[in-house]
């Protein structure tokens, strides 16, 4: 059968949809319960309609988008990704991942495919946490594990919950349980997304296999010395809480290969105080982020840079870890061997270059893992930019990876069951 993604019908979709909350700046504002989410949801129903494919709305406003096939079973295979955006971000994070889908539906239903299983497409709202902070409102809802709490004490910047938005928007709050799906009815999950890094296009690959979700340990640290005046103060008079910090982090990149050659590490705010020119500071505090692929990983390697400081702040310079604060930890979420090795050999029929990668970045499938087989698909990413109105994935890029997307699909349905 003939089963051709139309690239232009793609194209037409992700310039559409850029138009919803489209900034001065060329970028994209998307954010939950808004407006301009409204707009996006509109776009995709009508879209559908068009192809006689059934779409709906769920309580969390997570756009749900089916196609039977003639399959009279109850699983289904989701196709997924996110239709909300960062703050001035890109046109194709999540979005892309749920053009792919909705195309792949379209082609489906224009060539009226009988399918072993049904698929949807699952457009989640809210992953980005752009607006309330937290993120992931909408795969947690489909999921079961949004809570009251998530609805009253997740707050935008105006002092607005996530359940008073929902309210402002239309949705009933109360109503956020008649989101969850039953687990016994989802076959598998797959989720195709831009890269968000220089990786693929680094190595000139067209498709990224993603094999695990890191996982990540971040901590707040507050190493405390003692103020002294710049001038007067001699060099080796100091209790200067910097010094051994500068040290640690020159050493970084050789610190976070230890464990693993793959993890990354990360000083992202950094804090000094008094934080004058002539003063030495008497206290610095600075953020931790680790991350590795590798079970158990970003905390054995957070702990050995931790041990280094601890070593560089009494032996060499006679100052205090005080207060050290584990803000995160969380283990890596691998993907499912049995969709690796499909998405694997789609590639390799479609003659798609390929290379296997954890995804630094959360996303919505980390809450279907233990779920059902759960597997992702990256394509390049320009320069690696992001969350950025820089954001761009060529158009042979996206039709290559809604191809291989659309031939896992087909070859999913024949495997999972
Ligand atoms: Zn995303």
């Amino acid at each position: 059968m003939d089963k051709k993604i139309n690239l232009k019908r793609m194209l037409e979709d992700l310039e559409n949809l850029r138009q919803f909350g489209r900034t001065p700046q060329g970028g994209v504002s998307r954010q939950p319960f808004a407006g301009p989410d409204k707009l996006a949801r509109e776009y995709l129903l009508k879209q559908a309609a068009q192809y006689g494919l059934q779409g709906r709305v769920d309580a969390l406003s997570n756009i749900i988008i089916g196609y039977k096939g003639k399959s009279q079973e109850k699983k289904t295979l989701i196709l997924a990704s996110h239709y909300d955006s960062e703050i001035n971000g890109g046109a194709y994070d999540g979005i892309l991942g749920v053009v792919s889908g909705l195309e792949i539906l379209r082609v489906l239903a224009e060539n009226t495919i009988e399918l072993k299983y049904p698929i949807e497409l699952v457009a989640f709202n809210d992953e980005e946490g752009s607006r309330f902070g937290t993120g992931f409102s909408g795969s947690k809802a489909f999921t079961g594990l949004l809570t009251q709490d998530d609805l009253d004490n997740s707050i935008d910047a105006k002092g607005i919950s996530l359940a008073q938005a929902m309210e402002k928007a239309g949705f009933d709050p109360q109503a956020y349980k008649d989101a969850i799906r039953n687990k016994e009815e989802i076959l598998g999950y797959l989720e195709l997304h831009i890269e968000q890094g220089p990786v693929l296009e680094n190595l000139s690959k067209e498709i990224g296999i993603v094999t695990g979700i890191v996982g990540s340990c971040r901590y707040s640290i507050r190493v405390t010395g003692r103020a002294d005046h710049a001038g007067t103060t001699p060099m080796n008079m100091r209790l200067d809480p910097l010094q051994p910090c500068a040290k640690l982090w020159a050493e970084l990149p050789a610190l976070a290969k230890i464990e693993d050659d793959d993890a990354v590490a990360t000083v992202g705010s950094i804090v000094t105080k008094p934080g004058a020119s002539n003063v030495v500071a008497n206290s610095i505090e600075f953020t931790l982020d680790v991350r590795s692929l590798e079970k158990s990983g970003a905390s054995k390697t957070s702990q050995l840079i931790l041990q280094k400081l601890k070593e560089y702040c009494g032996i060499d310079y006679n100052v205090e870890i005080k207060n050290l604060k584990t803000l995160q930890q969380e283990e890596p979420t691998p993907m499912s061997y049995e969709i690796i090795s499909t998405i694997e050999a789609a590639a390799q029929e479609l003659e798609a270059s390929y290379h296997f990668m954890g995804s630094g970045a959360g996303h919505d499938a980390e809450l279907f893992a233990d779920l059902c087989p759960t597997g992702m698909i990256f394509v390049p990413s320009k320069d690696g930019r992001s969350h950025s109105p820089l954001e761009y994935t060529k158009p042979e890029h996206i039709e290559k990876g809604a191809q291989v997307m659309m031939a896992t699909v087909l070859k999913l349905l024949q495997k999972l069951n």
